[in-house]
């Protein structure tokens, strides 16, 4: 009886398959939405690609993924050829636009037989059977599936709503002349055209806009790759956003009239700091492998003194431009944490760092990838120099931890801008990075006046997002909303 019992109550859960787009940022976002679900009683599948799942495996001990209930990974080929060294700890695979490509060809194939054979397993009774997907913007293709299986599917928005908001005007670029960029020089410009027509953003200058306007080829694949994603969202049942209203509302107000269904459900990271945890709180997807001896180091260091500094999983920088970075963060006097990815600099070795590592002395710890958030949290942390990431953003938001900025590419320069500008909780570094802009800033961003208010604004967010992600807040409501709204309407 109670077998048959426990067969009727897995007929019954609801099963979300979820698939991030293959990449770092995306991925641990995606994650702290299955935890969320999986909290309010479904059963996830969680998407990756064979390629990440060795990663995880080697940066995480091979049994860490084993043994949970109602959640499992399953993998899928990323279409790209196989290279050496694959999985070994380096992203030997950062090739974005081969990776992209593959996306959009690939892998809408592997993700159907996937689906079968998990609609084969559910018929045994093994599995529930899947009621929804989840899946991240970037993985568009899924809602062709999700048409084809007649499923409920959300769009997972792991980039600020500025961004959506963004990449929705391609066209309108597109067709008002400014994109395609006329001439190569305009690749390097400072391309300061006002965008004031943009619902919702403020002050933005064609600069400020996702990177990927920066191409004069009236056929770039990046151009295609958007304004075919683009098109596909008005065909998603929901879509969520890694933000709150209160972040982003000016934007927000603007989308809710273009969209009938859109939940601000963030920040994640808020989110689950409140939620008592279940079995999934030790899960996490770092690709890379943590160092954790940076947490005892931030233990012997001053409240509010310590700089942080992470360019995230794919920026990438010249030897020059490091050197730059270290002379600035050394005679800033100000002790520091830097994570260096083995791939951070271009050209690979950062061998030359270890001539000037007397430097620092105990001032300064140079580490491989840590775990950021529990970073970002630490009472030593003062500041966060960054390259605008929305992940890294938002996760410095929910720390209260004011931010120096130095956006690299993709949706870097938008977010930059709102942090600087709308937020005023961030300051911007020359792109052309100099040591003595580094340390000034950093000095400002420490001990000055204009560091003191935005560590101020920066603690009213973080209070705010707080009170967003509590039960009766906001982004509270719109879980509990898109879940019976649209993800459990075939339940
Ligand atoms: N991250 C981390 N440790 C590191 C570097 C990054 O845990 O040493 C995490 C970070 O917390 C964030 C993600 O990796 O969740 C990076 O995402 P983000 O959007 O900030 O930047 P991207 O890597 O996509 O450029």
């Amino acid at each position: 009886i109670q077998k048959m019992s426990n067969f009727a109550e897995k007929k019954r859960q609801p099963h979300a398959v979820l698939t991030p787009y293959p990449l770092q940022g995306h991925i641990n976002p995606m994650l702290k939405f299955a935890k969320l679900l999986h909290l309010r009683g479904f059963h996830i599948t969680f998407v990756i690609t064979e390629y990440n799942h060795k990663r995880l495996l080697k940066s995480r001990g091979p049994k860490a993924f084993d043994g949970f209930t109602d959640f499992s990974f399953e993998t899928i080929p990323d279409g790209l050829t196989q290279m050496e060294g694959d999985g070994d700890g380096d992203d030997v695979k950062q090739d974005l636009t081969s990776l992209r490509e593959s996306v959009r060809k690939n892998f809408i194939y592997p993700f159907r037989e996937l689906l079968a054979k998990l609609h084969k397993s559910a018929q045994s009774g093994l599995i529930p059977r899947v009621t929804c997907l989840v899946s991240d913007s970037f993985m568009s293709f899924t809602i062709q599936v999700a048409e084809e299986l007649e499923l409920p599917i959300a769009l997972l928005i792991p980039y600020s709503a500025c961004t959506f908001m963004s990449i929705l005007q391609f066209r309108r670029l597109i067709e008002r002349g400014l994109i395609p960029l006329k001439d190569e020089s305009y690749l390097t410009n400072d391309l300061d055209t006002k965008i004031d027509w943009i619902p919702g953003l403020r002050n933005f200058r064609l600069k400020d806009l996702p990177d990927f306007i920066r191409t004069t080829d009236p056929n770039s694949s990046v151009l295609e790759f958007i304004i075919e994603m683009v098109d596909r969202f008005y065909r998603a049942s929901a879509i969520v956003f890694n933000t709150s209203y209160e972040l982003e509302s000016s934007v927000m107000n603007a989308l809710h009239s273009m969209f009938p269904s859109l939940y601000t459900i963030g920040p994640f990271t808020s989110f689950l700091n409140q939620t008592p945890q279940n079995q999934l709180a030790s899960l996490e997807t770092n690709l890379w492998k943590e160092d954790t001896k940076c947490l005892e180091w931030l233990e012997s260091k001053e409240p509010g003194s310590v700089v942080y500094v992470n360019f995230g999983s794919i920026t990438i920088m010249s030897s020059e431009k490091l050197l730059e970075f270290f002379w600035g963060l050394v005679n800033s006097k100000k002790p520091f944490l830097w994570i260096i990815r083995s791939d951070l600099v271009i050209g690979g070795s950062m061998d030359f760092l270890s001539e000037f590592m007397n430097e620092i002395s105990d001032r300064g710890l140079i580490v491989g990838w840590c775990p950021q958030e529990k970073v970002l949290n630490h009472p030593s942390i003062g500041g966060f120099l960054t390259h605008c990431g929305w992940n890294s953003t938002i996760e410095s938001i929910c720390a209260g931890v004011p931010m120096l900025c130095w956006p690299f590419f993709a949706d870097q320069p938008t977010n930059c801008r709102y942090i600087c500008n709308e937020l005023e909780i961030g300051i911007e570094i020359d792109t052309n990075v100099k040591r003595e802009g580094v340390q000034k800033l950093i000095n400002e961003l420490m001990v000055g006046e204009k560091g003191k208010k935005m560590k101020q604004k920066a603690m009213e967010l973080k209070k705010k997002t707080e009170e967003d992600t509590k039960p009766d807040g906001c982004s509270y409501i719109n879980l509990d909303k898109v879940i019976k709204e649209v993800l459990l309407k075939q339940n």
